[in-house]
């Protein structure tokens, strides 16, 4: 269950309180450098963004929507986080059905955090022969990590410390917040 305090800056989920920590406008602001960027980068190269559901879903929609040249987009499941934290194993479904042969492909994730899940999964990509692979993420840990991954884009380099919203969940609640919020820290 969720509950918003009355100024909506605290969000509390099963008894844990979350503070808002990226804004909405934030965010959108921030999305809009990272498609000039990008579009600098692919706006002649019709590229495929291969987002990584869940929890990139959110991301996802708004910055293809931020991007104005020929693109295309395929989806991925992938499955790690229990709770506050990895279980260590990452499982992807759908890997069989991928089309990115010949493709300058833009992998979209919502966090990297240990580099577990990119770590696991770039190999695999690498196999269906895309002319190009790169990683654009919406948060990085650089702190957190322990596999050696680096994005090519972020869009907000943050602290090691668990955030919800925009996408992300805590136990699947906190997916449908405007904002990204960060747990506080008394709670751990
Ligand atoms: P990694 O494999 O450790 O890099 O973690 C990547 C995945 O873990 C992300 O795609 C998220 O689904 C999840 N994750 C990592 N940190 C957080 C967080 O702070 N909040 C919510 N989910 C997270």
């Amino acid at each position: 269950m969720m509950h918003f305090t009355e100024k909506r800056d605290i969000v509390t989920i099963k008894d844990l309180d979350f503070v808002i920590y990226l804004s909405a406008r934030e965010i959108e602001n921030r999305i809009r450098e990272i498609a000039v960027t990008i579009a600098q980068d692919y706006e002649d190269k019709n590229p495929l963004f291969l987002v990584i559901l869940n929890g990139a879903f959110v991301f996802a929609a708004d910055l293809m929507r931020s991007l104005d040249f020929a693109c295309d987009v395929q989806f991925i499941k992938a499955s790690s986080y229990k709770g506050l934290s990895s279980t260590g194993k990452v499982t992807f479904s759908s890997v069989e059905e991928l089309k990115l042969a010949g493709r300058h492909v833009i992998v979209i994730e919502d966090i990297v955090d240990s580099g577990l899940t990119l770590h696991s999964f770039m190999p695999t990509l690498m196999d269906y022969k895309p002319l190009t692979l790169e990683v654009c993420t919406l948060l990085d840990k650089p702190e957190a990590r322990v596999f050696e991954v680096g994005p090519k884009y972020v869009a907000f380099s943050i602290s090691d410390h668990f955030v919800i919203g925009y996408g992300l969940d805590f136990d699947g609640a906190g997916r449908n917040l405007p904002h990204i919020y960060q747990l506080i820290p008394q709670n751990y």
